[in-house]
């Protein structure tokens, strides 16, 4: 494993002797993979897929897939997504060769991707061959007053099962290419996101199964991978003995978890909550530190229910939470597997955890 330099990676190594909880990273890009690998990460924890999609590239090919009205039109826009997504898997898979990797399926917010200026209609109608005025329609029949609690997620999944196809489709690609570069196994960890009931993590499970089987047909040569879902709705982690006899790991997105245990939008929070934390009403920044008597009640709970379901079940944290210190001492007492956070905060995660566990042993 690469080491920091110096003193402090002498302290670094102290630290890893000490420690029960794997660390992973949050990344996306194939600069922050290999940054998060350099300060120690032992995985990625979770990569989103979303700003993949973003890539101005890719931006037309995507609108195209959303306002599509038909399977076909969506499909036609998938299959030049395709290899795209392809290589991006095949990256970051490379740059952490030999350690796990969790891939998180499209979860955005549907707004962030409809076309606003004039120019990006047209590029749509040109690609697509739908005319302006209904490109425009179909978007105001997409808006969202709360996109946040709206069409994102598995419910994205659910109502357009193509584009998790093609997602699964493309890491099972990619998994089996590096596996035959390097001879070692690769096995992917997707996961669902945004789930809410057992239906729905079903759903989704079987998509990937079925893309995945295509893929072993088409090429002779199969591998493992692990299907497992984010637990960052209060109704999953209230559900998560159900959920475990399917999912085969949970990762806990507190940052959503929070949003929804406390009813705080996570993106306007800071208006109001240091005044919250100021008069006592809240003992820390519950989007920052795990809220231990809300979202920590929560978790632990779902931690329970989802082992008492399956044996050995991998849990993990890919929150914000799993960067503080404070929230990585609440995830040792949890009992989690890892803790994942974006790349520049790997050390500090690897020292908390590390303490965390020499005070867990006393
Ligand atoms: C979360 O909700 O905690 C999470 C990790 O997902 P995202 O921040 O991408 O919604
Ligand atoms: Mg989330």
């Amino acid at each position: 494993q690469p080491q920091l330099a110096g003193d402090f990676g002498t302290l670094m190594v102290w630290a890893d002797k000490g420690r029960r909880m794997k660390v992973r990273t949050n990344a996306e890009t194939p600069a922050d993979c290999a940054v998060a690998r350099e300060f120690g990460a032992e995985g990625i924890g979770l990569c989103r897929t979303e700003h993949m999609f973003f890539d101005p590239a890719r931006i037309t090919a995507v609108r195209q897939m959303i306002l599509s009205e038909n399977e076909k039109g969506r499909r036609a826009a998938l299959e030049r997504l395709l290899p795209e997504q392809r290589s991006d898997f095949i990256e970051i898979f490379r740059i952490m060769a030999g350690l796990p990797v969790t891939i998180r399926l499209l979860d955005p917010p549907l707004h962030e991707f409809l076309p606003h200026r004039e120019e990006d209609y047209q590029e749509v109608a040109q690609a697509s061959g739908v005319s302006i005025d209904v490109l425009k329609r179909r978007v105001s029949e997409l808006h969202e007053f709360n996109p946040m609690l709206g069409h994102r997620g598995c419910r994205l999944g659910i109502t357009y099962p193509e584009i998790y196809e093609m997602q699964a489709r493309a890491i099972i690609e990619a998994a089996l290419t590096v596996a035959g570069e390097t001879g070692e196994a690769v096995v992917p960890e997707i996961m669902i996101p945004l789930v809410m009931t057992t239906r729905e993590f079903e759903l989704m499970k079987a998509v990937v199964d079925k893309a995945a089987e295509a893929v072993f047909a088409a090429g002779g040569k199969r591998l493992d991978y692990l299907v497992g879902t984010m637990i960052e709705l209060p109704r999953a982690a209230l559900m998560a003995g159900e959920i475990a006899q399917q999912a085969e790991f949970f990762s806990f997105g507190t940052n959503d978890l929070t949003q929804t245990t406390l009813g705080i939008s996570r993106d306007d929070a800071g208006k109001f909550l240091s005044t919250y934390v100021d008069k006592g009403v809240l003992p820390k920044d519950p989007f920052v530190s795990i809220d231990i008597d809300g979202v920590g009640q929560l978790v632990s709970m779902a931690a329970e229910r989802g082992r008492a379901a399956r044996d050995g079940l991998k849990l993990g944290i890919c929150g914000e939470h799993g960067g503080d210190p404070a929230s990585i001492h609440f995830c040792e007492k949890v009992g989690l597997d890892y803790v994942s956070c974006s790349p520049y905060r790997v050390p500090i995660a690897r020292l908390a955890a590390a303490q965390a566990a020499l005070r867990a042993s006393k």
